[in-house]
This record gives structure tokens, sequence and C-alpha cells, in this order.
């Protein structure tokens, strides 16, 4: 009997759901984040795809229940959830991930914001308010914000706490190595002036030096119009742009619109993890950007 139970509790110590962090990413870049340090320790639930609005995502109740058994939540922040998030973790009744708990974390809190305005300014539908929280595609912030999430899952978990680390310094050190590969293949794009649908892609081209000279929409979060599209035609005589991008999750039409009556190509980038069959990670989503743009550069 004794031997019975003393079996049982050794089968439930070996579980490893028993100990795993459960992560609530609200985006697939800290979803994949989240994978790389946390490794078979955590279990990883992502909240939207890259085929997803991030600004623009529906409360649901499947995600209350997920953030309700969630020890950590992991957000972007800077405004970039502000429709949705503040809702479900509410909602959700988990005291551990409501902001300023330890089991609430985000990521835009360790890199620096690029467009930040001078006053917070909400109205007319601007959703880049706070500065543009599109973070992740300049690499060097995933590394920042990596360590930051080393620690904080750490202070969670402190069995695993070193675990995390070494975890956290083995994906550096390899994302090091690819971040001086891909400055080195892009070389090309230094320069390079683009229009964007959104502005997605302001981290990326910081990173890169390419320029974004012109968007589609005529204030971030506000559906491209006829006016502003005819706008950067107008300006296409005198300064011509070399390609058009979007991200996965936008609608075609107004890049292809452009594309037509220009001839430069309409240029689908991944934007996250998930955004194209070769962004499957995140090593994947920086190697398939910079391809694409070289293609497209040619
Ligand atoms: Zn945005």
């Amino acid at each position: 009997m004794r031997k019975q139970l003393l079996l049982a509790l050794l089968a439930l110590s070996a579980l490893p759901a028993w100990a795993a962090l459960n992560v609530f990413a609200t985006v697939p870049e800290w979803g994949a984040l989240a994978r790389e340090i946390g490794g078979d320790k955590v279990t990883v639930f992502t909240a939207t795809t890259a085929l997803q609005d991030p600004h623009r995502i529906e409360a649901r109740p499947s995600l209350l229940a997920q953030a309700r058994r969630a020890q950590l939540v992991v957000a972007t922040g800077a405004d970039l959830e502000v429709g949705w998030l503040p809702l479900v973790i509410r909602d959700s009744g988990n005291a551990n991930v409501q902001p300023g708990r330890p089991g609430y974390f985000e990521a835009a809190r360790f890199v620096s914001l690029l467009d930040v305005p001078a006053v917070l300014d909400r109205t007319q539908g601007d959703v880049h308010a706070a500065g543009n929280p599109h973070i992740q595609l300049d690499p060097r912030n995933l590394l920042r914000v990596g360590e930051a999430l080393a620690l904080r899952l750490g202070e969670l978990d402190p069995p695993n706490a070193l675990a995390y680390q070494a975890a956290y310094q083995a994906f550096a050190g390899k994302f090091q190595a690819a971040i001086a590969r891909w400055e080195k293949e892009a070389a090309p794009l230094r320069g390079l002036p683009v229009l964007a649908h959104h502005d997605s892609f302001v981290y990326l081209a910081h990173w890169l030096g390419f320029t974004v000279v012109g968007k589609l929409e005529p204030k971030p979060g506000i559906e491209p119009t006829s006016g502003q599209l005819s706008g950067l035609l107008a300006r296409q005589q005198s300064a011509p742009a070399r390609m058009v991008l979007r991200t996965a999750y936008q609608s075609d039409g107004p890049s292809l619109w452009i594309a037509g009556k220009t001839g430069i190509p309409a240029l689908m980038l991944p934007f996250t993890v998930g955004g194209s069959p070769a962004a499957g990670d995140l090593f994947g989503l920086f190697d398939d950007t910079v391809q694409r743009m070289l293609k497209a550069a040619r």
C-alpha cells in the first residue's frame, strides 16, 4: 500500500504539465520568444495569429479562459493591445496577471520606442498615439526583450531560473550571429525608398537603413483613402518609391492599386512568426523578410 502511494507520488512529480508555467502571449513573436527561452518548462498560448490585426482583436471567452489559467501574460504594450487586452485580463479574474503584478510583462518597456509623439492624442483613431508599438522587426529589440523575459520567468519559477538564463544565452548567441548575417545580406536595401500600407515597418527600416517615404493609411489605423493614394501617386513623379509593403493581415487592394499605377512591386512581408510559410520561427521571420525585400529590390 505504502509502495503504491510512493509510486503514485513519483508519477505525479514526473508529469511535465505539473511544473510547466502557463504563458499567455498576445502576439506570435512573444509566443515564439517565450518558447525559445522557456523550452519544455513553459506551455505557451498565443492569443493571435499573423493573419490578425493585433490592434483589433475581439475579447472572446476562449481568450478569457486562457488568461485565467496563465501565470504570465506577455504583451507588447505601447497601446498595441489597448482595445482588447485590458478587458481580457480584467474579466479573467486572475489576480496574478493584472498590470503591475509580476505575472504581467510588457515588452515595449525594455526597448526605445520610435515615433513617440510629444503629446498623447488618441483622437481621430490614431492607434500609435503612444509611439510605434511594432517593435519586433528590429531583431536587436528581441534580444533586449528576451533578456528581461528570462529574468521574469526566473522570478515566477525560481527552481528553473538558471535554466531560463542558459536558454536565453544560447538563443542570444545564435541570434546575434544571425543578425550579423542579415545585416550583411540586406546591405543593398540601405537608402531604399518604400511605401507602406500601415506604419508596420519603422523598426525594420531603422535597423536596415531603408526609408519609409509614404504611408497608404492617412493616419495609423485609418483605412487608406483615395485622397491619400492619389497624393502618393503624385509624389511618385518627383520622389519615386521602389516598392510598397504590407503585412500578411492587411488587405492587398490598396498596395496592388499603387503597384498597378506605378509599376513598382507590391510586397507582402510576414511581419511576425507565421506570416509566411518560411517564417516558422524568429529566425525564419528575418530570413524571409530580408530575402523577400532583396528579391523585390532587384
Ligand atoms: Zn500599428
